[in-house]
């Protein structure tokens, strides 16, 4: 794709984010035919990329918003996304974040501890308000994902624990500002193996019957995020399989009469249609390899310094032999690395490199540290 936009590309300054923004309307019509066969909600989690073109079409594709912070509410509000349908969740919500999302009368908080419903109950008080909630569940599910973004295990900091719950519920018996609408679950991200969800909703069905079991209604069931996308096959596969996502939940949550069914969906949304393009400014002689020295760095994305993770990295101006290179940017830090040992056509000062599968949790995360320049978005 990238290939063919080289004049245009050329003309701006790098490093640059490409954003194509068919792909990303295609999958977004394929996520929402695939979710409305069984009148499934889905939420778009702003965290995963907030720019304003992407956060336009998810409204106009219907999608919701799931926000983890205030200034993540705002956007979306201010963005045209209906406060009803916007949910908030994270382990600390800040007085000010919950003061402006119970003015703004959000659909839900998902709450994450006793001391969060306390709290959020106080300030809706003193509103004269009465926040609408789901409680936010660590069903201890395995997400099977990088343990820095593995959220539903009982060590991790989210959620209420199965251990918890009893005296949760005594608690909101006090609690007359706050109403239990809904559960809530996220056990982690880029999980690519479907049993994970699997197990999620078998987890999903003991808790329903618990809570039947104590004469609790719940309206909303909420089963959170996480879906992964193919970083290495980023051509053959820029859409995720929606079908077989959605469909499994269909199947194995057993629902009540009249639930609604929400998802949270970031990364499956938004990672295929975004590229970092950085131009090569060194090539350098190294011990085993040469190493590609490129003006981005992990402060334009940070996934593999702070993952580990892998990005389909290309030289989209080269077409000679293959040699090997560790391609690393411009930071003071070794972890400041795209890839080690990587094949790409023999790579000169001046050739464009794309790292492929950059649209979610990468521009998103950009940081400053040595007083770098903001990175810049294109949109194709
Ligand atoms: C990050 C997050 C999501 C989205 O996760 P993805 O893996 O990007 O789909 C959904 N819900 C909550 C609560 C989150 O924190």
């Amino acid at each position: 794709m990238l290939k063919q936009h080289l004049q245009e590309l050329r003309q701006h300054a790098t490093p640059l984010y490409v954003y194509n923004l068919e792909l990303l309307r295609q999958t977004l019509k394929a996520a929402k035919q695939e979710a409305n066969k069984y009148n499934f909600h889905v939420h778009y989690a702003l965290k995963a990329n907030a720019n304003q073109p992407i956060l336009d079409e998810m409204r106009q594709h219907g999608f919701g918003a799931d926000c983890v912070s205030g200034n993540e509410v705002r956007a979306a509000i201010e963005n045209g996304f209906a406060p009803q349908d916007v949910v908030f969740a994270g382990v600390g919500k800040s007085d000010d974040e919950i003061n402006y999302a119970l003015d703004q009368d959000i659909f839900c908080f998902n709450c994450e501890s006793s001391h969060e419903l306390e709290v959020l109950n106080e300030l809706a008080e003193k509103k004269g308000r009465t926040a609408r909630i789901a409680l936010r569940i660590n069903p201890n599910v395995n997400a099977k994902t990088h343990k820095y973004i593995t959220t539903g295990l009982e060590e991790n900091k989210f959620g209420i624990n199965a251990w918890e719950l009893d005296s949760v519920l005594l608690l909101l018996n006090k609690l007359p500002n706050i109403r239990l609408i809904g559960i809530h679950f996220h056990i982690g991200s880029q999980i690519t193996d479907l049993t994970v969800f699997r197990n999620l909703c078998t987890r999903v069905n003991e808790f329903q019957e618990w809570f039947e079991a104590h004469k609790i209604q719940l309206e909303h069931v909420n089963v959170g995020g996480g879906l992964g996308v193919d970083y290495y096959n980023p051509e053959q596969q820029p859409i995720p399989d929606f079908s077989a996502y959605f469909s499994l939940f269909n199947q194995f949550l057993e629902l009540r009469p009249g639930q609604q069914v929400h998802f949270e969906l970031g990364r499956a949304l938004v990672a295929q249609c975004g590229t970092l393009v950085s131009k090569v400014l060194y090539i350098k002689k190294g011990v085993t390899t040469n190493f590609a020295i490129l003006d981005a760095g992990m402060t334009e994305l940070i996934r593999p310094a702070l993952y580990q993770s892998y990005h389909k990295i290309e030289n989209i101006t080269s077409e000679k032999e293959d040699v090997r290179y560790d391609v690393v940017g411009p930071i003071c830090e070794s972890s400041d690395c795209f890839g080690k040992a990587v094949m790409l056509p023999e790579t000169n000062r001046g050739d464009l490199i794309a790292i492929h599968t950059a649209g979610a949790y990468g521009e998103v995360m950009a940081s400053g540290y040595n007083l770098r320049n903001k990175v810049k978005a294109l949109y194709l």
